[in-house]
């Protein structure tokens, strides 16, 4: 029988390489056994509280995993207008966290990482209402047509501003009337067939489109016949005649405006409207010094928006009751005729005096005074004839009754 020494010998005994490999196995094992264990430490799952609910999640979950296990969704208020409009999603008040009763900021949220046992709340954001603040505004007038068209249209009531006080978004620039302060006064026109309120029987002849070359021979027959005419002047005319402008006015009848070019206002601009008003005013003014604010519009054609352009410069506008066709070069006998037959008390009678021949005119002017005195009128200026009817106030009976300084031409027409 041989010993263990025998067969392995002293220094080389095979019991302690096994032993080294065992040692090291065991080693290895327990470490795999630990970092297993740590492994699943760290996985384990802890409970933590969301809005008083238990969730059950993954050791060092972050705040956006515990909200998903736990099915809350946090979110921010929104923007409203102050009409109750929104404008922007999730942009009124942020969401606020808190863990442990600590409110969180962005980055503690990001970075946080829960152990288990936290209290987390979240509370969503309330709605906003975007700022606003109140200013006053002022409210122009609004221009009220006649109802319905007759020979002279005049302002029977000047506008006034108003005030209003207004809430306005300052994100959204909506309004909101908060007080009305001062109500608007609204401008209001009128149309009438003039009547003399007196008892008189007047007639007014208008002549339009000059002054020319015939003016002059019209005023010498008004003067023999002891009559009186209103001239419906062009501004261009004016220009041109300015003394003969100043003569009509001399021999005691009166110059109103017919405009400056003789244009159609259904078919000008806003700004245009105003030119040819504005303009022939001043013309008149400037070349005649006549003052006036009444105007024929050519063609007749005047309406409220027409009205509207003139800015405040205008107090009457108007047309005629009785045509004399003249322009159709009828012949005297016609035209007397034209102007004679069922003249009614306050009659607008319409002629020329430029713009083409106006001999015929001429021709029948003297017979057409002279039936009409037959019949019993006074021939009149058209501001008296305006004068004699007591619907038509004072100031705009005159010649020139352009708006007051303290009042206000409205921008819109009333529905
Ligand atoms: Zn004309």
């Amino acid at each position: 029988m041989y010993t263990p020494e025998e067969i392995y010998g002293e220094d080389d005994h095979p019991d302690w390489g096994l032993r080294a490999l065992i040692a090291a196995l065991v080693l290895v094992l327990a470490a795999g056994a630990a970092f297993a264990g740590w492994w699943f430490w760290m996985h384990r799952d802890v409970r933590v509280y969301m809005n008083g609910v238990a969730v059950d999640v993954t050791y060092h979950s972050t705040f956006d995993e515990v909200c998903a296990a736990a099915g809350v969704q946090p979110e921010a208020g929104d923007l409203y207008s102050i009409n109750g409009n929104l404008i922007q999603d999730g942009g009124g008040e942020p969401y606020v966290v808190t863990l442990n009763g600590v409110e969180l900021d962005k980055a503690a949220r990001g970075s946080c990482k829960v152990e288990g046992d936290e209290l987390l709340v979240v509370r969503n954001g309330g709605d906003v209402t975007e700022d606003s603040e109140v200013v006053e505004r002022v409210v122009p007038p609004l221009l009220v047509p006649a109802d319905s068209l007759r020979a002279v249209t005049f302002v029977s009531q000047w506008g006034r501003n108003g005030i209003s006080r207004v809430r306005v978004g300052a994100v959204s620039g909506e309004e909101i009337l908060e007080e009305v302060v001062q109500e608007p006064q609204n401008c209001i026109l009128d149309s009438v067939n003039p009547v003399p309120s007196d008892g008189r029987k007047l007639v007014c002849i208008t002549f339009d489109d000059g002054p020319s070359s015939y003016t002059a021979d019209i005023l010498k027959i008004l003067s023999e016949k002891g009559a009186h005419a209103t001239f419906f002047a062009l501004g261009s005319g004016v220009a041109s005649w300015p003394e003969t402008t100043a003569a009509i006015e001399a021999q005691g009848s009166e110059v109103m405006s017919h405009t400056m070019n003789h244009l159609n206002h259904y078919a000008t601009t806003s700004e245009e409207t105003y030119q040819e008003t504005a303009e022939a005013f001043e013309t008149m003014r400037d070349y005649a010094g006549v003052y006036t604010s009444v105007i024929r519009p050519p063609y007749g054609n005047w309406n409220e928006y027409c009205w509207r352009s003139s800015g405040g410069t205008m107090s009457a506008s108007v047309i005629w009751n009785i045509d004399s066709l003249d322009w159709e070069l009828p012949g005297a006998d016609a035209i007397v005729e034209n102007c004679t037959t069922d003249v009614e008390n306050g009659d607008i009678i319409l002629m020329h005096d430029g713009g083409g021949d106006r001999s015929q005119d001429v021709e029948a002017l003297p017979r057409i005074i002279d039936e009409l005195h037959k019949q019993g009128f006074e021939l009149v200026t058209l501001s008296e004839l305006m004068d004699s009817d007591y619907r038509i106030p004072d100031e705009v009976a005159r010649q020139y009754a352009p708006m007051p300084e303290d009042c206000a031409w409205p921008t819109e027409v009333a529905e």
